[in-house]
């Protein structure tokens, strides 16, 4: 299960991120490209951080679009399942993408000190 292992990533870079603070919440960004289940990865999430330091820490998945940008005329636009990778605007194969692949932490939330990120 792929998002039990992405959670273990996740929960080792935030325990060395945190310290000793205690953790309220973290903030994820997600491509679609990713294939990350959310309810399977928030199920993974409270497993993982089960009887440790970050038992109780929120797991907030944001989900971001495939995104395919064209290197010949510029037009960026979301990526459909039934478009393929060619240029949506010229037709250009000449492709990459902008987004999609993110697995990106932004923001940890902890409760003891100033140190907040992340909120609206
Ligand atoms: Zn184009």
């Amino acid at each position: 299960m792929h998002e039990v292992s992405l959670c273990r990533s996740l929960a080792a870079a935030v325990t060395r991120a945190a310290g000793t603070r205690r953790v309220e919440a973290i903030h994820v960004n997600v491509g679609q490209l990713r294939q990350v289940v959310p309810e399977a990865m928030a199920h993974a999430w409270t497993f993982v951080v089960r009887d440790t330091e970050l038992d109780g820490a929120a797991l907030n998945l944001t989900s971001l679009p495939a995104v395919l940008a064209c290197d010949e005329c510029g037009a960026s636009a979301e990526l459909g399942p039934e478009l393929g990778f060619a240029c949506h605007t010229c037709g250009s194969a000449q492709t990459h993408l902008s987004s999609g692949e993110e697995f990106t932490l932004t923001a940890i939330d902890v409760s003891d000190d100033g140190d907040r990120r992340g909120e609206p």
